[in-house]
């Protein structure tokens, strides 16, 4: 008999949760993370819970409350002086949720007998997982199965190397220990936008030099388009079409070199942060070495039901490639130790939904405009704007809209988009709707309470069909 039933490798949102699942399923299951926290001890939740997900959004929650302040509490009539960013305990807090969390995955894998193995994970055979443990000690475990779910690291360019100091990833981005004065950011991605705007928010000022010429090339345009006015109007600056050649730190200072709309610039900036997308992460692992295969951009080849060529081993998350999420990751996570307890199910992926956690927030499910356009699909609009909504004028966060898409004949729902507070939150009803293969007057005909934000999902709805109330 082998020693576990399932073996993972990697403890981030894919990895937990599939241990956590096949646990619940009744299957002995061990899980391997080499992670460990500033003091040296071994963490669970990867990069999400450690320095991804997790503390960027308790950094934009701080920093949020900050601008909040400042700009708005007059309009309140909330008087304050002498307003300060105390960064120590913004960071101390940041630090104390991830701490929470992933002592709380610690907590569920006790309760739900999942065993933790800290150390290096690398495969030695199909049915063989080696664990080489921070004190150098080397175990060899049997199992039936094993899944991968290894994720993902930062992408580096040669012509920004990351020192840690001047030059930083998402990482140090998210560490800083004051409020850089210039701050620079190479990539206008979730990272870019979502830290440039924390940053921004509590004085630095910030510039990104975005690569390709959209802004957000994967957003529905109309989304696009007003959140990058709005991210202007909040301070930041963004270039667009920029392509960066080089960047050399002296003086304490970075300089950045790149050829934009107005020929070769250069941006001086107290710190860089490298924000370019992340690359799968497999180092050490040994997989080609047992016959998994793995493509030329290193993301590990898995069949629909993420099976790699050895059909005892599978892999999840990151390390396969699609969207980089973490709740993308935890569902195939589910999907994966469902089949391997011999159920049979499935994910769909078209209603994975994204966001982006500026402010207003960005949120999207299925497909945009432009997508339906290109292939060919007759569609219906429904677009209700913020403005219009007696909630988000208590809020004082008129910002932003609801678009709806659904097609011309059968009224499906076929993507939702929407920028505006509380974006993320709102994007649910739309995710549940199209994974019922909903149309938009299901939506329309569903009584939402007022007042609130989701309102405006309910307007679009109606404006699909041309009747909305409020606009
Ligand atoms: P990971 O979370 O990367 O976990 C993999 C784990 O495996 C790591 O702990 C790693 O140390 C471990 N590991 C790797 N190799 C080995 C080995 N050989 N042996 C042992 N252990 C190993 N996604 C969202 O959906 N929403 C967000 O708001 C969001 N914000 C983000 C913010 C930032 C700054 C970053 C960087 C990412 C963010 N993401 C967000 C992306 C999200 O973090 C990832 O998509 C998600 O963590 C992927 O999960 P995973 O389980 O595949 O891998
Ligand atoms: P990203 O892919 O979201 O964005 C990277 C950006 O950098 C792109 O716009 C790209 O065009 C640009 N770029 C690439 N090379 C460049 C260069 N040399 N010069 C200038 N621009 C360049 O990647 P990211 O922002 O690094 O985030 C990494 C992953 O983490 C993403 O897959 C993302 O989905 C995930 N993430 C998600 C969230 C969220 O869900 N809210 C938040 C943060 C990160």
């Amino acid at each position: 008999m082998a020693d576990y039933n399932v073996i993972i490798i990697g403890a981030g949102p894919g990895g937990y949760v599939a241990a956590l699942r096949c646990a619940q399923l009744g299957l002995k299951t061990a899980c391997v993370d080499k992670s460990v926290t500033l003091e040296g001890k071994p963490t669970l939740g990867g990069t999400c819970l450690n320095v991804g997900c997790i503390p960027s959004k308790a950094l934009l929650d701080s920093s949020h409350h900050y601008y909040h302040l400042q700009k708005h509490a007059a309009d309140h009539g909330i008087q304050h002086q002498g307003l300060s960013i105390d960064v120590a305990t913004m960071q101390a807090r940041k630090d104390k949720i991830v701490k929470t969390l992933t002592q709380g995955i610690a907590g569920l894998f006790k309760k739900n007998s999942v065993t933790h193995l800290p150390g290096i994970g690398r495969l030695v055979g199909t049915n063989e997982v080696e664990v080489k443990g921070s004190d150098g000690q080397v175990n060899t475990f049997s199992t039936d199965h094993i899944i991968i779910a290894t994720g993902s690291i930062p992408t580096a360019i040669p012509i920004a190397t990351v020192d840690n100091k001047y030059i930083v990833d998402s990482t140090g981005a998210l560490a800083f220990d004051s409020v850089p004065k210039r701050l620079g950011l190479i990539g206008a991605g979730a990272i870019g936008l979502e830290l440039g705007s924390v940053w921004n928010r509590l004085g630095s000022e910030v510039t990104i030099l975005e690569a390709l010429p959209d802004f957000l090339a994967a957003a529905d345009r109309k989304i696009a388009d007003a959140a990058f006015k709005e991210l202007k109007k909040q301070g930041l600056t963004i270039h667009l079409d920029a392509k960066v050649s080089s960047a050399t730190v002296s003086n304490e200072e970075v300089t950045v070199s790149y050829s934009g709309k107005k020929g070769d610039q250069q941006l001086v900036v107290d710190k860089l942060v490298v924000a370019v997308g992340r690359k799968p992460n497999t180092e050490g692992l040994n997989a080609p070495a047992v016959g998994i295969q793995i493509d030329a951009r290193g993301f590990v080849q898995v069949n629909e039901h993420r099976q790699t060529a050895i059909p005892n081993i599978y892999a999840i998350g990151d390390v396969i490639g699609g969207p980089m999420l973490a709740h993308k990751a935890s569902e195939e996570g589910v999907m994966v130790a469902e089949r391997i307890a011999g159920q049979k199910s499935e994910m769909t992926y078209h209603t994975v939904p994204w966001v982006i956690y500026i402010h207003p927030e960005i949120a999207w499910v299925g497909q945009t405009e432009e997508q339906l356009k290109t292939a060919g699909i007759e569609y219906k609009v429904g677009q209700f704007p913020f403005a219009a909504s007696g909630r988000a004028r208590a809020h004082g966060e008129t910002n932003g809209m609801v678009r709806m898409l659904a097609d011309a004949q059968t009224d499906q729902i076929l993507g939702v988009h929407i920028f505006g507070m509380s974006a993320s939150e709102l994007i649910a009803e739309a995710v549940v709707a199209m994974e019922f293969e909903g149309s938009a007057e299901d939506l329309a005909r569903t009584i939402h309470a007022h007042p609130t934000l989701s309102e405006a999902v309910h307007e679009a709805a109606l404006g699909v069909a041309g009747r909305m109330i409020h606009a």
